[in-house]
């Protein structure tokens, strides 16, 4: 049955796992029963993560059997609980951009939180629109999320700046991407398309760049104020590495200037 099971979720697309997670919410708990690891997001603990990624982003232990969070994810909660007023702001006006399958539910949830999802065509989304041309007001939003999106885009520095231009000046967001921390600028190239030599170049056969340890500069030139956090000095060894964080991962929180 185990074995199964962690076929199962090394084999089948994480989209996909996302929509069948009822099934394995079930038979997680039981088949990785343990103390090892544990997911602040689920607040559960297991025996051990299952392993993750393409063949350049393999890693072992870090998909939470439950609810399918990952690093990233369970790095943005910690934040969010530990070091923002999100949870506790009344009247909180969030727009959540491509929103995590593993925080749509909970957020939708949290009474303080005025909160809207967007996307060019997910369906849990509420809005759909293109992030290039957002069609909303300027300076609406408090708090923005945005993960995950700008190694997809065309142009990152117009989906920067269209952000910026509907988050309220004071607020702040959080737009994680994924980072080769052995770069340090980002490596782009407009005539690789295929998704086989997008997947080469840029770890995913739908990426269009791949960000370097500038990226935060990228976000700066958009005209935001850039805080870097290492969350490695926020908890103890033993802390992150239960959680299983990524040691290179580095959170990125954006304000817009008052
Ligand atoms: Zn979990």
């Amino acid at each position: 049955m185990k074995k199964i099971y962690k076929w199962l979720l090394n084999t089948l697309p994480r989209p996909m796992l996302i929509r069948l997670s009822y099934v394995f919410k079930k038979f997680a708990p039981l088949i990785y029963k343990g103390d090892a690891v544990e997911c602040p997001v689920c607040e559960r603990s297991f025996s051990k993560f299952l392993s993750y990624g393409s063949k350049v982003t393999h890693r072992d232990n870090v998909l939470c059997p439950y609810d399918l969070t990952l690093e990233r994810h369970r790095l943005m909660w910690l934040y969010l609980n530990q070091k923002s007023n999100f949870f506790t702001k009344p009247d909180l006006k969030v727009m959540h951009i491509a929103p995590e399958q593993c925080f749509h539910k909970k957020f939708q949830a949290q009474k303080n939180l005025d909160y809207t999802t967007g996307d060019l065509v997910s369906p849990i989304a509420d809005l759909h629109f293109d992030l290039h041309d957002i069609p909303l007001e300027d300076n609406q939003y408090e708090v923005i999320f945005c993960n995950h999106v700008m190694e997809h885009v065309k142009d990152d520095l117009r989906c920067m700046q269209e952000l910026l231009r509907i988050m309220k000046p004071g607020g702040w967001g959080i737009m994680q991407v994924p980072i080769d921390s052995t770069r340090t600028t980002t490596y782009e190239d407009d005539s690789i398309t295929s998704p086989e030599e997008r997947e080469k170049h840029f770890w995913q056969y739908d990426h269009v760049r791949l960000y370097g340890l500038n990226y935060p500069k990228r976000l700066e030139e958009a005209g935001f104020e850039v805080e870097t956090i290492d969350y490695k000095k926020e908890l103890s060894d033993a802390a992150f590495d239960r959680y299983r964080l990524m040691k290179s991962e580095l959170l990125y929180i954006v304000r817009k200037p008052l």
